[in-house]
Formats: structure tokens, sequence, C-alpha cells
């Protein structure tokens, strides 16, 4: 299926699509906008035709909660999901026995293509229960048959006892916590490299830069694999990097794939970033059709050296709804992420803060080796980083130097940004 030729990949996506339609003509939301539209399952012929569908958004899964978007009997339901309401309510979230077996075996896939086997030792450090970063990765890394260790987001004393007693060879965690366990590390005196069996990091949940995967790798000692998907879409799994790490795989026998400009709703061009859309045509229990993600990210134009033929995505970049505007200005947080973590003397947390009318204010962790004692190199280099950050953003935030290890840190996703602004 990886490696299937485009024509027989794309004809097998059209025909799930066509099933897929006909499933969803069951629920009424989709049965409403199929007759305000006039549009009818035998309508969809070729792969244009995808663009006849509705787009389905996040406030329509808010709006039809909890159940009003099931396409099946609740009999035929095994296992309720619900988002990790990072942008407002959860959304609930839907499978069958099949839809849960095929997501594991998209994550089969992603733990075979980054060259995991049997013969690992894997640690899912995500949180288990209602988020699908737990229960989702646990089925898929058991479809290898590696040895999974569900130790959860628990502490990171206990981690570290499991990664040492079975010899942990892969962890699943977040960017923010990277870092964090990280740290931890350095003060315990340990060194991943010599101390632990750690070969792999899957990293995902929340967009990261390149800069930041880098200073991963250099932290733990590990290969970070980025691991994308989302709740609405299964959960992880929805695309992934293979060996060559020139893009995400995005498993297109099961989501059919689009980038559009986020406001004109019109396809943007491969290589071009927009808005991901993303329809299950591999679901049962709650197909979704041309869902909104609000994730950005382009389409990687090419093939990829390992061969497989489901297209690549680019890292995802940040969500069309994280923009600030500030004086006028667009600013994603990712710009500022990418300033930080290029600098070697900034550590690994940071906030971003808007006050008052439009104050931008970035407070950095500096790295435990920046500071030498001299005030003078602090204000000096709190200069040098509002001046990095004023040619990135066209706006000059003002910087806070703080010690490492002062930020809070979450347990779950990262809050990077703090919008306070009276207007
Ligand atoms: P919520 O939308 O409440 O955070 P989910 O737990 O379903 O709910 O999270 C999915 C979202 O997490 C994605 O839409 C995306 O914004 C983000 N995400 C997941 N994996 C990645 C990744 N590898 N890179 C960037 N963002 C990611
Ligand atoms: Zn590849």
């Amino acid at each position: 299926m990886e490696t299937l030729e485009r024509p027989a990949l794309e004809a097998l996506q059209l025909q799930r699509l066509q099933d897929t339609v006909r499933r969803v003509e069951r629920v009424p939301f989709y049965r409403k906008k199929f007759l305000a539209t006039g549009l009818k399952a035998e309508d969809i012929q070729c792969a244009d035709d995808l663009r006849r569908l509705p787009f389905t958004t996040a406030a329509d899964l808010r709006e039809n909660y909890p159940d009003g978007l099931l396409a099946v009997s609740r009999d035929e339901v095994l296992r309720l999901h619900t988002s990790s309401g990072t942008t407002g309510k959860p959304k609930a979230l839907f499978f069958s026995r099949r839809d849960l077996d095929n997501a594991a075996e998209l994550l089969a896939r992603a733990f075979c293509m980054t060259g995991v086997t049997r013969s690992d030792v894997f640690q899912n450090m995500m949180s288990y229960g209602l988020f699908t970063g737990g229960l989702m990765m646990h089925y898929g890394a058991e479809k290898i048959g590696c040895l999974v260790i569900p130790s959860g987001p628990g502490t990171s004393e206990r981690q570290l006892m499991l990664m040492q007693d079975f010899r942990t060879t892969v962890v699943h965690i977040t960017p923010s916590y990277c870092f964090y366990f990280a740290d931890f590390l350095e003060k315990k005196g340990i060194n991943p490299r010599k101390d632990l069996a750690l070969r792999k990091a899957f990293v995902g949940a929340e967009p990261y830069t390149e800069e930041t995967c880098r200073k991963i790798e250099a932290a733990l000692g590990v290969d970070v694999y980025n691991s994308y998907g989302l709740t609405e879409m299964n959960g992880p799994g929805v695309a992934f990097e293979c060996e060559h790490k020139s893009g995400l795989h995005l498993w297109e026998d099961n989501f059919v794939l689009e980038v559009i400009h986020p406001i004109t709703g019109e396809p943007v061009k491969d290589g071009e970033t927009g808005e991901l859309v993303l329809t299950s045509i591999n679901r049962e229990a709650m197909p979704l059709l041309r869902y909104r993600t609000r994730d950005l990210t382009s389409i990687i134009p090419g093939t990829c050296p390992c061969g497989r033929t489901h297209r690549r995505i680019h890292r995802i970049t940040g969500r069309s709804d994280d923009m600030l505007i500030v004086r006028g200005v667009n600013i994603f947080p990712q710009q500022i992420e990418r300033v930080l973590m290029a600098l070697p003397q900034i550590g690994r947390n940071y906030v971003i803060q808007l006050d008052g009318l439009d104050d931008l204010t970035v407070t950095v962790e500096l790295s435990p080796s920046a500071f030498d004692g001299e005030v003078g190199h602090l204000a000096q280099l709190q200069n040098q980083i509002a001046e990095k950050l004023r040619a990135e953003l066209w706006v000059r935030p003002k910087v806070d130097l703080v010690a490492a290890g002062s930020l809070p840190v979450a347990e779950g996703k990262a809050r990077r940004v703090i919008d306070k602004r009276s207007i």
C-alpha cells in the first residue's frame, strides 16, 4: 500500500471517497448540506468532484456534539476520543472496530518506516485516556510487536526509572516535554547517550521548528521523527516522517489531502503554504468531509527517495488561528521560535505575551551556561535578540531573559501565547 503506483492509489481514493459520501448521506448534518446544493453520491465521479463537497469545521463538530455526526448505530461504536480542547470545548469522535484496526495499521506503518522493530522497547509518554496520543500510538506499537510501556505523562523520576530498568529504545513525547526531560537528566548527571538505550523519539502534538528538532536531538541523543495527527482524523498517524526526514508522508489511502487558501478556500499550488484540509475516506463510525484542520503546511513537490508514493507535507508551521496581529503585522509564534532556537545562548522554553494595546513581550530562558555573571553582557544579548526578532517580524518586541528552568512547563500541550490585550 505504501508504494502503490499513483494511478492505482488515486483509483482507490476515488472509490473510497464515493463509499464515504454514500455513508454520510445517513448523517442529518451532511444530508442537509447535500440537499441544499442538490448534490448526490453519484455525482462524485472524479477526483475534482471532491470540491463539490461541503467543508466541515471544528464549529460543526461542536454544534453536533455529542453524536450528531455519527454515521453508524451506537452499537457499532467501540471507543470515544475527544480532542484535547486546546482551542475550546472538546470535540467527540467515535470509532468502530474496523476504524481502530485501521488507525493501528497506519501507526504500524509509521513505526516500520522509522526502523522500529519488535525488538524495540517503546515508552509512550503521552497522556492516555481521552487524548488519542496514548491509546492510538499504543496499539500501533503492539501491532509491530514492540514491548510497550504505557507510562503516560507521569513524573520524570518514574519515566527515567522505567527507561533504565527496561532499556527503552523509542519514546513518544511532546517537544516541550523533551526539553523538560532533558533538563531533568542533566540535573541528575545522566548522559542519555551513555547511560540510556534511547535511539528514537516520535515528537508531535504541537508545532515545532526544525531548529527545535535539532536541539532535541542534541539534548537527548536521539533521532527525532515528526509525528502529525489530529483527533478528528484518528489522532496520531495521519502523516509521519520516513527515514529521509524530508517532509511527512500523509497516508493518502486513508485521507484525501488538500491545501487551500484559508480565506478564499481555493487550492494553493504545491510548495505554497495554506490550510490543510482532510477527508477521511476509510472511516466507518464518523467520516468527515473536507475537514478544515486550520493547520498550516504545504505539499512538497516531487517524490521521496524512499519510494513511498504517498505525498509529503511540510512540517506544520502553525495554526491559521494562531496568527497574532500586532500593530497591524501578522505574526506566527513559530517565527519567534525559529529565531530563538537558532541562538546558542538561548535555553529551551519561552513565552510570548501581549499586553495593553499591542505590547509584545518575549520571555526566554537562557541556556544554563550562557550567563557569565556580567550584567552588561546580558543587556547586550537582550538587545541582540530584540534586533533579530525585529528583522524577522517587523515589530520589535521587549525581550526578557530569565534563568533556565524558571518558566512553567505544561504536562500536556504547551501554551506559548498569553494574550492579555485590552482590545
Ligand atoms: P486540539 O486541537 O484540542 O489540540 P488534538 O489533540 O486533536 O486536539 O491535536 C491536534 C492538533 O495538534 C493538530 O491539529 C495540530 O495543530 C497539532 N499537532 C499535532 N501533531 C503536530 C505536529 N507534528 N506538528 C505540529 N502540530 C501538530
Ligand atoms: Zn519517504
